[in-house]
């Protein structure tokens, strides 16, 4: 007899499904089947994850003659004991109706604080909102946010075991790179939700992300695929998912980084339905 699956679980397994069809893997087998000679090559084809030491990056660290991108030292307002969704509305409520950068007086609507589970394990950093986030007030919410869900499905991860949020918390117009001066201000705040949330793998979706969690800039290639450690948090930097849906060939390569952050969480790839 066979049984229908629950359709949001169906939605769900074919979201994954069209993800790793995204990354070029087609095919699956059951945990303990023994694999056929043809499957096995299959298999060996699929991105193979390095193994990896884990490299200490201080995240204070700046090259000389480089300009310091290190965000001025995070305060911590909230006591110690605090549980972490009230020091986290604290801290929103701190920012307030932010007129600390250049960012509020240009179109803004809506601060986008960030959005996600307070004890996550798991912390997605982006840049900084887009149209969909400013108008309604959640970071990863449009086209980008569409694949950050499906990356985190692959994972298999629901998007509410995570916390998402962005280096600047305001729209830059027409989705520009955020200012020195704008990421400067703002992601101190950001810091103070890392120093809450105390995330044991942060992920930096993009150049900005990573610039900014790192304090130095280098370029996105020999910065991705290994593990850097930044504000007590592994830190592995990837591709935006802007970025991946204008060059789709590059996710194989943001799949591999997504593969170092579950192991380092000790997270198996979600399973197609029957497994
Ligand atoms: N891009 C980002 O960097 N952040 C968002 O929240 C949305 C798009």
């Amino acid at each position: 007899m066979t049984t229908r699956p629950n359709p949001e679980v169906a939605a769900s397994v074919e979201a994954r499904l069209r993800y790793y069809r995204d990354l070029g893997i087609y095919d699956f087998y059951r945990r303990g089947e023994p694999l056929a000679a043809a499957e096995m090559v299959n298999v060996a084809a699929e991105p193979q994850v390095p193994q990896l030491t884990p490299q200490y990056v201080p995240a204070a660290v700046t090259e000389s003659e480089s300009p310091d991108l290190s965000p001025r030292a995070a305060r911590s307002a909230a006591p110690q004991n605090m549980p972490r969704a009230q020091a986290l509305h604290l801290l929103r409520e701190e920012i307030g109706d932010c007129t600390r950068c250049p960012l509020a007086f240009e179109g803004r609507n809506n601060i986008v604080f960030g959005d996600g589970d307070p004890h996550a394990r798991l912390m997605f950093v982006g840049e900084g909102p887009g149209a969909d986030e400013d108008a309604q007030g959640l970071p990863f919410v449009g086209r980008a946010g569409q694949l950050l869900n499906n990356m985190i499905a692959a994972m298999g991860l629901q998007r509410e075991q995570v916390y998402i949020a962005n280096i600047v918390k305001c729209r830059p117009p027409q989705n520009r790179t955020p200012e020195p001066e704008e990421a400067l201000t703002c992601s101190p705040f950001l810091l103070r939700q890392i120093e809450i949330i105390q995330p044991e793998v942060i992920v930096a979706l993009g150049a900005t992300a990573a610039t900014y969690l790192l304090g130095i800039k280098g370029s996105l290639a020999s910065l991705r695929g290994r593990i850097h450690m930044a504000h007590n948090s592994k830190l592995i930097i990837t591709y935006h998912p802007a970025y991946l849906l204008r060059d789709p060939r590059q996710k194989k390569e943001a799949w591999i980084d997504l593969q170092i952050a579950m192991r380092e969480l000790g997270l198996t790839p979600a399973k197609p339905a029957g497994d």
